[in-house]
C-alpha cells in the first residue's frame, strides 16, 4: 500500500509507492536491484577529439577563470564562463543578471566523478567554496548553487564530467522554502533543524548510509527519488563559502563514498548532484546548514510530480539506506 510522508523541513508531500517498482516498463531495473551497464568503456580514449571539455580542445570553450593545476603543469580543473548561460554578469541588475560557469573536473574524458579518487576530488570541493567565496564579493549578488548534472537523464549535455555554478542577485526560491522553515523551527525550538534532524537520524539509524567522523549521509524522510541521499555537516554551519580549508579533505571523502555507493546500487545512474547554502549574508546563520543533496533520477516525473507538486518514489528510504549500506553489514 502506498504510503504518504511529508517531509520534516519543507513539507514536500511524497508517496512511497514500493509495489509499482516490480510493473515491468516503470522504472528500470536499478530500482529493484541494479544494473550492469556501464558508461565507460575499458578501452575509452583518454581524450577525445570533438569534446569540447578535454584537454587539446580548450579553444571550444571560452577563456578560464580560473585553473587547477598538478605538478607538471597539467590543468586539472578549468572554471570557464557558460558558453549558453541563462544569466549575465554584464547585464544589468533588473535584466538577468548573474554567474553561470562550468567546472570541468577532469583533462581526460571520464563520465564518472568517482574515477577521480580522493585527493583529486578535493580539489574540486575546494573549487566549489572558492568560486561561490568569488561569487559572495560581488556587488548586487546575494545567493549562489553549485550543481552537477550527471547522464542525460539528469539534464547534462556533455557526458564529460563537470558541474555548474550560478549566482544570482536573489534567494534561489527552493533554498528560500527551507530556510523560512529553519527560521521558524529556530525560532520556536531555539536551535537549528538540520542539526535537530541529523541528531535524530544518527539516533534511529534506519536511514543512515554513512557516518564519518565530520560528515554523515542519510536517505530523506520523504524522498523525491530512489536512493535520494542528504550529506550533512555534524558541526553547524549556514554558508558554504565560509568553509574551512580543513573541512574539505573529509568533506570529498564523503561525498565520494556516497556517489561510490550509489554507482554500487544503480551503476551508471544519472543523478543531479546540488548544494544548498545560505544566501551571501549573514542573516540565517543561527538557522540555516549547507547540505548536498544528491538526487538520482530514476523515476519518471510527471503529471502529477509537475502539476501537483507530489512525488511518487517506488522505494522506501528505509530500503535505499539498507541497500546503500550493503556492503558494509
Ligand atoms: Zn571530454
Ligand atoms: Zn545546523
Ligand atoms: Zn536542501
Amino acid at each position: 500500500m502506498p504510503e504518504l510522508r511529508i517531509d520534516p523541513i519543507i513539507g514536500r508531500r511524497v508517496y512511497i509507492a514500493e509495489d509499482r517498482a516490480g510493473r515491468p516498463s516503470d522504472y528500470g531495473a536499478a530500482v529493484s536491484g541494479g544494473s550492469s551497464a556501464s558508461e565507460t568503456p575499458p578501452t575509452a580514449p583518454a581524450v577525445r577529439g570533438n569534446c569540447p571539455f578535454c584537454a587539446g580542445n580548450e579553444i571550444h570553450t571560452p577563456v578560464a577563470e580560473l585553473t587547477v593545476s598538478d605538478a607538471s603543469g597539467q590543468w586539472q580543473c578549468r572554471v570557464v564562463p557558460n558558453k549558453y548561460p541563462a544569466v549575465r554578469i554584464d547585464r544589468p541588475i533588473e535584466g538577468a543578471f548573474g554567474a553561470h560557469e562550468v567546472i570541468i573536473e577532469s583533462p581526460e574524458h571520464l563520465l564518472d566523478v568517482t574515477r577521480l579518487g580522493p585527493e583529486r576530488l578535493a580539489a574540486i570541493v575546494r573549487v566549489y567554496r572558492d568560486r561561490l567565496r568569488h561569487w559572495a564579493a560581488q556587488p548586487g549578488i546575494r545567493h549562489g548553487l553549485v550543481f552537477k548534472n550527471s547522464g542525460c537523464d539528469a539534464g547534462a549535455s556533455l557526458e564529460h564530467i563537470h558541474s555548474q555554478v550560478t549566482a544570482v542577485p536573489f534567494v534561489l526560491p527552493v533554498v528560500e522554502r527551507e530556510l523560512a522553515a529553519a527560521e521558524r523551527f529556530y525560532g520556536s525550538q531555539g536551535t537549528c533543524i538540520f542539526c535537530d534532524l541529523l541528531q535524530r537520524e544518527l539516533a534511529a539509524g534506519q536511514r543512515v548510509v554513512a557516518n564519518h567522523d565530520a560528515y554523515a549521509v542519510v536517505t530523506p524522510h520523504a524522498p523525491r527519488q530512489p536512493y535520494e541521499m542528504w550529506l550533512l555537516s555534524k558541526t553547524h554551519a549556514a554558508r558554504f563559502d565560509q568553509l574551512a580549508d580543513d573541512a574539505i579533505e573529509p568533506l570529498a571523502a564523503m561525498l565520494l563514498d556516497a556517489l561510490e555507493r550509489l554507482q554500487a546500487v544503480a551503476p551508471g545512474c544519472p543523478y543531479n548532484l546540488l548544494l544548498h547554502t545560505a544566501p551571501f549574508d549573514d542573516e540565517h546563520a543561527a538557522s540555516y546548514h549547507w547540505h548536498w543533496e544528491i538526487v538520482p533520477r530514476l523515476a519518471h516525473e510527471a503529471g502529477l510530480e509537475w502539476g501537483g507538486g507530489v512525488h511518487i518514489c517506488p522505494l522506501s528510504p528505509e530500503n535505499a539506506a539498507r541497500r546503500l549500506r550493503r556492503n558494509d553489514e
